[in-house]
């Protein structure tokens, strides 16, 4: 990561500098802060973080899986594993750092791993398919990542850590207490202050036990390393450069070695400050002060902000500045609430300046303590308003105006507040992809993006520059005003719509929103005349696409419930078309593997035996999961099948900025999980609890409580209300909970709106729901009974019914996978661009 962005700061610089790249591993420099995107979906070239052309553009030679084997510091030449020799007049080390494995006995059995590439990731989900129970070695912010991807492909996951809490190194004994309970709230077993002492190896050499230190025995069957990383010094070790006594390449100030001609950059370099940096910011500015250092001589490292917060498992955590409050004369001002999962501590100097904090359960402020932290400003207000929550009656909220202009946003690239607003006044930028373009703020890491946002916004508004809301560049509108300017003008059509509305023909960001605003009013087919044009992929074939060309197909079953009949028609249609099938958390049957050619044969077979479209593939309404209720479960209280079925049938493919699920649970023990849904309802006895603005995903929210104890009548209207508001006002892919947390006034707005009728639309709202429920019609279905429709569904316009050939499968545990590369005939990818980096830097 850190060479790539070396390279780039090179080129940004101009110069004469001929660069060659020596990188060990086989791909190009990816992102491997965002590693753990991988287990939701990412691919490993959207983890790329080499723009398309750039190495052509300024003539680098990159040399993939090609790693530098040694280094000759007289002859001033590096080989390569291939044997090659290339000379130079710069060498810029950027060998990063490799997991340390604790050597206990069994560390190597198979089975046993650790999270540091791409190549770990996919090893890791590989064994996975088999395994059940997964342990993570270490507990910090690394190894909590892992364990969430772990728990995440559905293993009993447990995590052991040495030290007595989690994340010993950013957050306090009170930090570490609500971060163990609230990662243990989420099924993940958490061994603090033991060590492991061995890893039980099978005779068959997998790794099968765990014994810890403190007696503890785990059965596991896979073990993940994260105890930590160690500089990877050898290459400098070996040409007699200076590293420190536990580890790293000794630089000075301008990053440069104990050799002037060689530099030293990232988790390779022990910094003239006397740390190993182990965050990418850090090793941002180090690249950037080398590639100043190489062209005008005036670079400059000394020390960088360490602040983390951590990015998975649902749990907010966050560390900065002097968290532990090692300063001297430091006050500490806390706010813990174990029964919310709630700590906060600001740790404060004599005279009222932010020095550091631990944010846990609640890490909301840290975007802006942060920066105040770093500038070494005042506080705008007595720190114990900072970290009392509004629910508790906090009587200040710090914005982003309070910030100095001295204060760090964007800390991969080191670009304070007043850099921004100096971007969009002094530099002319007017919208936010001109600040990055200008600043790099909001490149890295990508945390601060929101607060640059706001930065960017604040100023152009202070400039008297009305800010850009619009969609895309194509319409000055957002998503919400498009949805009144086509209901009051009764617009059917994009083309009219960018005729009167907008500018130019449209692209993927305006027209698949167009059509489903279309969608929402209209309920017409979403393959009709030029609607068919506005969709995006999946909604172009009714079916989900997936990662070999493949579609799934997901029928429709309201609320769980099917019949045996239904039930076999399923297993017949999966048998005879060779599908893979698979039980879904939202209560369906998925049914993979399916060509476009095959979808209408498909579908056939299910309409006819009373099955419709499940909607899978769009933004509209998906599941409405249910818990067998009263009438099988002797807790519950109401019938919450029934009501799931309802509900599903009601708002089945209603169109919405994003996908909607739902859950009904038959008692307070919520075996459904409504409240993580869009919206979700609890039965009481006295009537149903309606919960609104929750979901899963990467980043879970627990649903508000939005009113107790409703009769049915009463409960549809304002889920009705609710829907049709939302979808009325949110903006593009813009989900509930985002949705509901924007809302000025918050919940007792939104009641207001759609219980009291305080914006005078609730008629409205009703009379266009009640349009949407009245004119549903079954997309599938009405495809098969119109030819026009069914000519979309070939892989090839010219050869009708040739199934497309690079769509290949492979069998496992009895059923059809897509094939990996090089996996029966499938296609091995072609070579990527850059892979981290060991740089041979010459002038020409
Ligand atoms: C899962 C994960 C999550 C992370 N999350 C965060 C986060 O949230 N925030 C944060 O700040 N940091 C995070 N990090 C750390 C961050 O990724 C590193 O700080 C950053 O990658 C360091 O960059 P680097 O260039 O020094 O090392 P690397 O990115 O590791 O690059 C070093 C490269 O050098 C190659 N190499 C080594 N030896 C040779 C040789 N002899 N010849 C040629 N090539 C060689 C290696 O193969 C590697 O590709 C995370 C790391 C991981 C693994
Ligand atoms: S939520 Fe209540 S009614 Fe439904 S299955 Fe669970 S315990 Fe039974």
């Amino acid at each position: 990561m850190v060479g790539q962005r070396f390279l780039e700061a090179l080129a940004e610089r101009g110069g004469s500098w001929r660069v060659t790249v020596l990188c060990e591993e086989p791909r190009a420099a990816y992102d491997r802060v965002h590693l753990t995107s991988y287990f939701s979906g990412t691919r490993a070239d959207e983890l790329s973080m080499v723009p398309a052309g750039f190495l052509d553009e300024h003539g680098i030679d990159l040399r993939l899986g090609d790693p530098a084997t040694s280094v000759d510091r007289a002859a001033r030449t590096v080989t390569a594993r291939s044997g090659e020799v290339f000379g130079y007049d710069a060498l810029v080390l950027a060998t990063g750092s490799f997991p340390f494995v604790p050597p206990v006995p069994g560390h190597d059995a198979e089975g046993c791993f650790v999270y540091r590439t791409i190549e770990d990731l996919e090893a890791i989900e590989s064994w996975a398919r088999t395994a059940t129970t997964g342990a993570v070695v270490g507990g910090g912010l690394l190894g909590l990542e892992a364990a969430g991807a772990l728990k995440a492909m559905g293993l009993d996951t447990h995590v052991v850590e040495f030290a007595p809490r989690l994340m010993a190194l950013q957050v306090d004994e009170g930090g570490g207490a609500a971060l163990r309970r609230k990662i243990e709230e989420l099924g993940v077993t958490v061994h603090a202050g033991a060590g492991t002492q061995e890893i039980g190896v099978g005779d068959d050499g997998r790794a099968c036990a765990m014994s810890l230190s403190n007696g503890e025995k785990l059965d596991v069957d896979l073990v993940i390393f994260s105890a930590g990383v160690r500089p990877r010094d050898q290459l400098a070790r070996d040409c007699g450069l200076d590293v420190g006594e536990r580890g790293g390449i000794v630089v000075d100030a301008t990053c440069r070695t104990s050799d002037p001609h060689v530099w030293a950059i990232g988790e390779c370099a022990l910094a003239s400050d006397g740390r190993v940096y182990g965050l990418v910011a850090p090793g941002y500015q180090m690249a950037e002060a080398v590639a100043r250092e190489l062209t005008d001589g005036t670079g400059s490292f000394t020390g960088a902000d360490t602040s983390t917060k951590l990015k998975l498992l649902g749990v907010d955590v966050a560390s900065f500045g002097d968290a532990h409050g090692t300063a001297e004369g430091c006050l500490e001002v806390l706010y813990s609430n174990s029964r919310e999962g709630v700590y906060k501590k600001l740790v404060v100097s004599a005279d009222g300046r932010l020095l550091g904090g631990v944010l846990v359960g609640d890490a909301g402020s840290y975007d802006l303590l942060r920066p105040l932290c770093l500038s070494g400003a005042e506080l705008p207000a007595p720190p114990e308003q900072l970290v009392l929550p509004a629910s508790a009656g906090a009587p200040v909220a710090i914005g982003v105006s309070a910030l100095p202009d001295e204060a760090l946003v964007c800390s991969c690239h080191n670009v304070s507040k007043g850099a921004i607003r100096s971007a969009v006044t002094a530099d002319g930028c007017a919208d936010v992809p001109s600040v990055k373009k200008c600043t790099r703020a909001g490149t890295g890491c990508g945390s601060c993006v929101k607060m640059l946002t706001t930065i960017v916004r604040d100023e152009l508004t202070a400039n008297g520059v009305e800010v850009a809301k619009g969609l895309c560049e194509h319409f000055e509108h957002t998503r919400a005003e498009l949805f009144e300017i086509i209901q009051v003008r009764g617009i059917t059509g994009f083309a009219r719509l960018v005729d009167e509305h907008g500018t130019g023909s449209g692209c993927d960001i305006c027209k698949p929103v167009v059509a489903s605003i279309l969608a929402s009013l209209s309920n017409g087919h979403i393959l009709d005349g030029e609607q068919a044009s506005l969709q995006d992929t999946n909604d172009h074939f009714l079916a989900n696409l997936q990662r070999n060309g493949s579609y799934s197909v997901v029928p429709r079953i309201p609320g769980g419930e099917i019949t045996p009949a239904s039930l076999i028609t399923i297993g017949e249609v999966a048998r005879d078309f060779g599908l893979y099938t698979k039980i879904t958390g939202g209560q369906r049957i998925d049914l993979f593997g399916a060509s476009v050619d095959q979808l209408p044969l498909i579908w056939k077979r299910l309409v006819d035996a009373g099955f419709e479209s499940g909607h899978a593939y769009g933004k509209a309404l998906r599941t409405v999961k249910s818990c067998v209720g009263e009438t099988w479960c002797r807790y519950g209280v109401q019938d919450s099948v029934g009501l799931a079925i309802e509900l599903e049938l009601r708002y089945r493919g209603l169109r919405s900025p994003h996908k909607l699920k739902s859950a009904v649970s038959g008692c307070a023990r919520e075996c459904a999980e409504a409240q993580s849904k869009d919206f979700g309802v609890i039965a009481t006895s006295a009537g149903w609890n309606l919960y609104v603005g929750g979901n899963g995903g990467m980043t879970p929210r627990h649903a508000d409580l939005l009113a107790s104890d409703l009769d049915h009548d009463t409960l549809i209207r304002t889920i009705d209300r609710f829907l049709m508001f939302y979808i009325r006002t949110a903006e593009r892919l813009e989900r509930t909970a985002p949705w509901v947390e924007r809302m000025e006034g918050g919940l007792d707005h939104l009641r207001a709106v759609i219980m009291d009728d305080s914006l005078g639309i609730c008629d409205d709202l009703d009379e266009l729901m009640q349009r949407h429920v009245e004119t549903y019609e079954d997309e599938w279905r009405a495809t098969l009974e119109d030819p026009d429709r069914l000519r979309r569904f070939v892989s090839f316009v010219n050869a009708p019914g040739t199934p497309d050939p690079s769509v290949t499968f492979v069998a496992e545990r009895d059923q059809i996978r897509p094939a990996k590369p090089g996996e029966d005939g499938a296609p091995l990818p072609t070579a990527g661009l850059i892979a981290g980096p060991t740089l041979e830097v010459r002038t020409s």
